[in-house]
């Protein structure tokens, strides 16, 4: 059922002691609830602790009190935090966004506070500074420690981070500081993090991007969206950190989202080489410590810059006053689980509403911002030439119809004779496949019997790696089978079609002396060791890279001058609204990857459409073309972004019931109707199960300006699901599994 969450802001104002009063908290309760303020009396937006039940649980003051209860039948809040409170355009902003996803607004809440320890308040931690008095025997690890210390810039270290840095053993400090060698002291848990130096000189801007640079100033200090389209390479990096370093100066707060963690460490050393020291991170590859680190300097101010993942949007800043996004196309910005938000769109909304500057970069734009730009709501910068001397690949196609392969191997003879050039001449080689693990397939060749999931409607796939099978929906893994689960005859169960890691066997095969590196994210246990190996490459350490998208994002190569489709027809099978457009995105960003320095690149694509638009449009390189066309047959079409769409998920354990509820659903379509949206379905969606849940799809279709969100909470909360079954609403859906 829909909720009923105050969903409009309440003006601020101040609450004395004893008064009533409503608290939002994070509990999944569908509304606000009443309290009476505590002694010290509480304003709108304090971060409060509350009793509920037996527990105590986090809130934030949201307004007056909504029952009719007097406050002396109301149970206290407990304390207000020595957090600083909300702003008012914060809970602006979760309110619309919860208002635009339709999802609850406590959800929003969560998601806004997902920092631990915000309850327990400010604690102290003892930490270590350099003593005056050297240490009496100055041993190997006690030099160590000093050189940690010196190497943090003389900030005082916790015990374990100086243990960890020069590893040491804690005897050693504690020896030291009881010496005189290092000081002892306790400080807040919560540093403000080093002050970066928005005055400092970057690069030399070239005559573009200067002039990007300064189009983007002229935009600063107020709300305002630029779509920054430039090639791989050309700079665009730089002609942000120029709006970052503006900004700093301007003493506001700046947020800069990537797509992927991987791509944060390379991006924190610019940043720290740019401006003088780290910036802070959020991402899921952080601790925790620096989780509430991060949220509470957000906060304070004591963050000037944040470098994340799209969660990053929902810290608490204190002024923001610019949002980057950096390939800003990516898929990854779309949450797919939880609440389905589109970090894009929710930092366009977040800056409408606290003044700031919003820049959207990509090579490759979505159609989306394409638009957006086309029709004059966004401005749009170009940077068409690469930095320097590089210069954008060639691009052409192998056509496979007139390859002939043998079965099991996938590298053409015209591939494989560019890839041996290009090692004799001592470069670098991507070859690029969009698939995990060794083979998309296991079959019984006595049966046809293909393993799949347990639990979801999907194909184990091989991982040779870890000589397992697993599923790319739940992760579930389990050992190859020597017989067929199914009619039991052995030893004929066969891997069909390729992965990342098959390919790796023949290219070995193919150049038995080339050193070969997989790249695939499942190879790797932490986004370092990925930036460790990347680096390595990247240093020249491996002559083929055999790589997953994970490749094609943002990484820069210089040794790298050939990078290899498998095949790129992959994308465009399937009936998806972006196949095309998806296509032409990767395969743009993966020929990216050549030639990034001095010497010319070359991207090859395997095809067996040589002649269809999207490949000869990723061919020629006439983008606006392409995007031109794939825009007037959206149009066409109403379909986004010249119309809009919800996908509606039933899921759960029931099939039966799945589709009882849809069909009640679909009878009750008048409040569809009423806004003259259209309405599919229902369907089995395209993985008609996962862990064990069924899942049953509908789709809405509305016309652009239509009132589509307050029409679908009414349709569908006519009725309830049915117990166990979950109903997802996915506002601007990006996929339709
Ligand atoms: P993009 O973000 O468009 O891919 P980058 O900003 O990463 O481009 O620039 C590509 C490469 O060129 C980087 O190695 C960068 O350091 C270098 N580069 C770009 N602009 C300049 C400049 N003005 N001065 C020096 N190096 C630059
Ligand atoms: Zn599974």
């Amino acid at each position: 059922m829909r909720r009923s969450c105050p969903m409009e802001l309440p003006e601020p104002r101040f609450f004395p002691a004893e008064t009533p009063l409503s608290v939002l908290t994070t509990q999944p309760l569908g509304k606000a609830l009443d309290y009476r303020a505590p002694e010290t009396g509480a304003r709108t937006g304090d971060f409060v602790e509350v009793p509920l039940g037996p527990r105590r649980v986090l809130g934030v003051v949201w307004g007056e009190a909504e029952g009719a209860l007097p406050a002396q039948r109301l149970r206290p809040v407990a304390r207000v935090l020595d957090v600083a409170p909300m702003r008012d355009e914060m809970r602006a902003f979760l309110i619309r966004a919860a208002g635009y996803t339709l999802t609850p607004l406590e959800l929003m809440l969560y998601l806004a506070t997902r920092a631990p320890g915000l309850i327990a308040g400010q604690a102290m931690r003892r930490v270590f500074r350099a003593g005056p008095t050297p240490p009496t025997r100055l041993t190997d690890a006690r030099t160590r420690v000093l050189d940690t210390l010196a190497e943090y810039g003389g900030a005082a270290l916790t015990i374990g981070e100086i243990t960890r840095a020069a590893g040491v053993s804690p005897s050693v400090v504690h020896t030291m500081a009881a010496q005189g060698a290092l000081i002892e002291a306790d400080a807040p848990r919560d540093a403000p993090y080093p002050r970066l130096d928005g005055q400092r000189k970057g690069n030399a801007l070239s005559p573009d991007q200067g002039e990007a640079a300064a189009a983007l100033a002229a935009s600063a200090g107020d709300f305002s969206v630029t779509l920054l389209k430039g090639v791989t390479g050309s700079g665009k990096t730089e002609v942000y950190l120029d709006a970052v370093a503006r900004c700093l100066r301007a003493g506001r707060q700046a947020l800069v989202l990537l797509p992927e963690i991987a791509l944060t460490a390379g991006f924190i050393e610019r940043v720290e080489a740019r401006f003088g020291a780290r910036p802070a991170e959020w991402h899921s590859g952080i601790t925790q410590t620096e989780r509430r680190r991060a949220w509470r300097m957000a906060a304070e101010g004591g963050a000037q810059l944040v470098v994340g993942a799209r969660s990053a949007l929902f810290l608490p800043y204190r002024d923001l006053g610019l949002v980057v996004v950096d390939e800003e196309h990516d898929q990854s910005y779309k949450q797919e689980d939880g609440v389905l938000y589109n970090a894009r769109d929710m930092a366009v909304l977040r800056a409408s509403l606290c003044g700031a500057q919003v820049v959207l970069a990509s090579a490759t734009p979505s159609l989306e911002s394409w638009a957006n730009a086309e029709s004059g709501k966004y401005a749009r910068i170009d940077l068409p030439a690469r930095y320097g001397v590089a210069e954008l690949p060639q691009m052409q196609a192998i056509d496979m119809r007139a390859e002939a392969l043998p079965s099991g191997r996938w590298v053409s003879k015209s591939l494989q004779s560019a890839v041996a050039a290009r090692l004799a001449a001592g470069e670098q080689v991507l070859i690029f496949l969009n698939r995990r693990g060794y083979a998309p397939v296991t079959i019984c060749r006595a049966c046809g019997h293909q393993v799949e999931c347990a639990d979801c409607d999907a194909r184990m796939v091989e991982h040779r790696f870890l000589e397992r099978l697993m599923c790319h929906q739940c992760g579930a893994t389990a050992p190859v089978p020597t017989a067929c689960p199914s009619c039991g005859i052995e030893g004929r169960m066969h891997p069909v079609g390729p992965g990342v890691e098959r390919l790796e066997e023949e290219l070995r095969a193919l150049f038995p002396d080339a050193r070969l590196a997989v790249l695939s994210s499942d190879l790797f246990a932490s986004a370092r060791a990925l930036k460790e190996r990347i680096e390595a490459i990247a240093a020249g350490e491996a002559d083929i890279i055999i790589g997953t998208q994970l490749v094609a994002k943002g990484h820069n190569f210089p040794l790298l001058t050939l990078v290899g489709v498998i095949d790129a027809d992959l994308g465009l099978h399937g009936s998806d609204l972006r196949a095309a457009e998806r296509t032409f995105q990767l395969m743009r960003q993966v020929a990216g990857r050549a030639g990034r320095a001095e010497r010319p690149g070359l991207a090859l694509l395997q095809t067996h459409q040589p002649d269809h638009p999207v490949i000869r449009a990723i061919l020629s390189g006439e983008e606006e073309s392409f995007w031109r066309a794939e825009a007037s047959e959206r149009q066409a079409l109403g379909m986004p972004p010249y119309g809009r769409l919800a996908g509606i998920i039933l899921s759960g354990p029931d099939a039966q019931a799945l589709y009882a509820h849809a069909n009640a659903l679909a009878a009750r379509a008048a409040p569809l109707q009423r806004i003259g949206a259209q309405f599919f379905g229902p369907a089995p969606a395209p993985i008609a199960r996962i862990r064990g849940r069924h899942r049953v799809r509908m789709l809405v279709k509305a016309a652009k300006g239509a009132p589509l969100q307050a029409a679908l909470a009414e349709w569908v909360g006519q009725i309830a699901p049915p117990r166990n079954a979950r109903l997802a609403i996915d506002i601007d859906p990006q996929s339709f599994w």
